[in-house]
């Protein structure tokens, strides 16, 4: 059937990309394009097993896009089968509550969030226009990070600072991953019948790492905030602290706001207490070597983490399930446990063997029979939810 996706997710310095096929269930190529902006860009692709890799020759968004677009002219069959492009968005604000197919009024709207999120927002419209340029014939969506989040109430959405600053600049907590906490909410509704109807926590961690509560389908408080950077501590952001520790840092170290602020998001987290990695799985076999302070960085991940699951319970009536996903969740048994220890209080506990023999990429319940919390292990999957928004856009 034809009914393959190109979804294309760029970032600051990086665009991934991937072709969906069968309703999103086969992936017939991926790749990614690194080090944008830099001389020594590259961009790989994996297809049928096998990995190519080559220079750009100008290491751009747009000469990225271009050279997808030259690929699929060398493999007309897979080029055949395309019939839309579905585009990762970090920042809808508050115009976006759903995926939407791009028209200009669409573009304009995700230019208006730009001061929001200044990092990826232009990033993505260039991906955007270049790729109208390139595939003039597909019709092409928008999948938007924040847009799961606008169901929070204002209670919990808005920030206790002067209203006219929520009112004359949109400044209120957004919150991120929404797209892997939609796809993990509906998943589970698969493996949990009646989840949808319940209360629902999800840890996402992966090297950025957010917790969101979803009461009966629909995101009800999550951890990050305007930006990414709120929230839990991840593989270089701090997560949240008191706000006066900028101007403290700024005025010990002589260094503007940004330049601070610099610090909090890619000098701080695992790395700056491990003074080692951002990465869980180097950290981890740093502190089986005895390194103490990969130890530490661990430890308090694991409390920060807990504490941030514990905030945005409080917008629950029962905690029926709890779910790890991200590269962390799915795969660090030592943190799942580390994290789970901090949650007896509210009745959370998981059975350790099912937790260090989990088969990496499955769904597994692991929770302790004792306990009232299901908890899970589900692989998050934006990529598939990116598609499958797209053909459902392009089907009505
Ligand atoms: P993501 O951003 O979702 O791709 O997740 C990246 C994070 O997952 C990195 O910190 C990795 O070290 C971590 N990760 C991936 N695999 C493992 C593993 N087997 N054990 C521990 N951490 C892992």
């Amino acid at each position: 059937m034809k009914d393959s996706i190109l979804v294309i997710n760029c970032g600051s310095s990086s665009l991934k990309f991937a072709i969906l096929a069968n309703a999103g269930q086969e992936t017939l190529m991926e790749g990614i394009a690194e080090q944008l902006g830099s001389n020594t860009s590259t961009i790989s692709f994996k297809y049928q097993g096998e990995k190519h890799q080559k220079k750009l020759a100008v290491g751009s968004h747009e000469f990225a896009v271009k050279e997808i677009k030259a690929w699929l002219d060398l493999h007309p069959k897979v080029n055949d089968l395309l019939v839309g492009i579905g585009h990762r968005i970090v920042h809808g604000g508050e115009t976006f509550n759903q995926s939407v197919l791009i028209n200009q009024e669409v573009i304009n709207g995700i230019q208006e969030c730009a001061n929001l999120a200044p990092l990826h927002s232009p990033a993505h419209l260039k991906g955007i226009d270049i790729s109208l340029a390139l595939f003039p014939g597909l019709p092409q969506a928008a999948v938007f990070d924040t847009s799961f989040h606008q169901s929070l109430s204002k209670e919990q959405f808005l920030y206790p600072i002067p209203m006219d600053l929520y009112r004359d600049y949109h400044f209120r907590k957004y919150g991120f991953h929404g797209t892997s906490y939609r796809y993990i909410s509906q998943r589970l509704a698969q493996v949990a019948k009646g989840s949808d109807q319940q209360g629902v926590l999800v840890a996402h961690l992966g090297n950025g790492a957010s917790t969101c509560a979803i009461n009966k389908g629909k995101s009800s408080d999550t951890s990050m905030g305007i930006t990414p950077l709120e929230g839990l501590m991840m593989g270089t952001r701090s997560g949240s602290l008191d706000p006066s520790l900028l101007t403290f840092i700024m005025k010990a170290k002589h260094l503007s706001a940004d330049e601070a602020l610099d610090i909090l998001n890619k000098k701080s987290g695992l790395l700056g207490v491990s003074e080692l990695s951002n990465d869980c799985r180097t950290l981890e076999e740093a502190m089986e070597s005895g390194d103490s302070k990969a130890k530490l960085a661990l430890d308090m991940f694991a409390v920060r983490t807990a504490k941030h699951l514990a905030s945005v319970a409080t917008t629950l009536d029962s905690i029926d399930h709890l779910v790890f996903t991200g590269g962390i969740g799915e795969n660090s048994s030592y943190l799942r446990q580390g994290i789970c220890n901090h949650l007896k209080a509210l009745n959370i506990g998981i059975n350790s063997n099912l937790n260090e023999n989990a088969p990496r990429g499955e769904i597994l319940n692991i929770s302790a029979k004792s306990n009232n919390t299901n908890v899970w292990i589900i692989p998050t999957n934006e990529e598939l939810m990116i598609a499958l928004d797209t053909i459902s856009l392009i089907q009505h």
